[in-house]
């Protein structure tokens, strides 16, 4: 495993980690949740990323368990969470960013994963209710009471990141270090074109979610939909649909013969692909059983294999962003 620092910041992370959307609690419960997790710090995974909405706040409960059953010295890992949904319903406490919710979500957090402090917190979406300023100093507020090392955004505009930035510079507070986008194959976008300005003015570190855009890129959609699928589930009408979507299907199958060139499968290729990308810090895994995890933490042995000329024959089968 490789370790890179979180943009300017000093802490390092394992550049592939490990989540807990859709899988733990709708997939995994705390027994496989924990094989997962200890078949991904076998491989040198330091950081493990989640959030209080995901299974309404049962996939913080299983990560707690597992991180107690595994007693791995809280200095050796990273955990993060991450803000916005809510998990009740009033006025405060569900699609905002406000000082009242954030003071309030993060108790709740550090109870469902029995930490005394997270080492990440995201603010999971922008609130365009809530005055940028309210939040950064609710961040930093949260940073000074030992509740948390590190703030950062998810799926910010690179506008609103600057504009935290910034109220954070003016007032002497805890900058916003990193933020979490989606970025794969067929998602580009934001992470090559929207944020380019953002990792050298600002140093951004990124931690980028879904690296198979939720298993499509592993080319196990390219025969139907598996029965033990993340399509399947309940809730995830979606995706079943995505899945199917013939333009994408048509990239996927046109990238097996790169992979078979290169002696990896499909997911490993992918993975890599993201790992290419020196501004991305660390490229955050999902996987529904162990096997999944050994097999793409091997991605890290394609890296080096992926020269410009197959980088541009990907390019050519994708597309690069305008
Ligand atoms: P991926 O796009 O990599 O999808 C992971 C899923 O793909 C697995 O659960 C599994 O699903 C399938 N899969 C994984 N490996 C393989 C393999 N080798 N072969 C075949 N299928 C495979 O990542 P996620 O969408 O799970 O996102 C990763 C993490 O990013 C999340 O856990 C979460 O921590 C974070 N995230 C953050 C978001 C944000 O808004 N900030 C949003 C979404 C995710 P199956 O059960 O179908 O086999």
């Amino acid at each position: 495993m490789n370790y890179r620092r979180l943009g300017n910041s000093g802490l390092k992370l394992s550049e592939l980690s490990f989540g807990s959307w859709v899988t733990y609690g709708a997939q995994l419960g705390d027994d496989s949740a924990r094989e997962c997790m200890a078949a991904a710090h076998d491989a040198g995974v330091n950081f493990f990323d989640n959030a209080e909405v995901y299974a309404k706040g049962k996939s913080e409960i299983i990560m707690g368990n597992v991180l107690k059953k595994l007693g791995w010295r809280r200095e050796s890992y990273v955990v993060s969470t991450k803000f916005f949904w809510g998990l009740n319903d009033g006025p405060n406490e569900k699609n905002t960013l406000n000082r009242k919710y954030l003071t309030q979500a993060i108790d709740a957090s550090l109870a469902r994963l029995q930490l005394d402090h997270i080492d990440l917190v995201f603010c999971h979406r922008p609130d365009p209710e809530t005055p940028i300023e309210e939040t950064v100093w609710a961040m930093h507020d949260m940073i000074r009471a030992g509740k948390a090392h590190y703030w950062g955004t998810s799926e910010w505009s690179a506008a609103e990141i600057m504009a935290a930035w910034q109220i954070a510079e003016r007032h002497h507070l805890a900058k916003p270090v990193m933020e979490q986008p989606q970025y794969n194959l067929f998602h580009r976008q934001r992470v090559e074109n929207d944020y380019a300005r953002l990792y050298g003015d600002l140093g951004l570190g990124l931690t980028t979610w879904s690296p198979l855009a939720s298993g499509r890129l592993s080319g196990k959609y390219n025969d139907g939909i598996p029965k033990d699928s993340r399509a399947t589930l309940k809730g995830y009408a979606w995706l079943a649909e995505s899945v199917l979507d013939p333009v994408k299907l048509k990239q996927v199958r046109s990238l097996a013969p790169l992979a078979a060139d290169l002696g990896c499968t499909m997911a490993q290729l992918a993975l890599a692909w993201c790992l290419k990308n020196p501004n991305v810090s660390s490229v955050i895994t999902g996987a529904s059983r162990p096997s999944q995890v050994i097999e793409n933490m091997k991605a890290l042995d394609v890296v080096p294999n992926l020269g410009t000329d197959v980088m541009s024959k990907i390019d050519a089968i994708v597309g690069v962003p305008a």
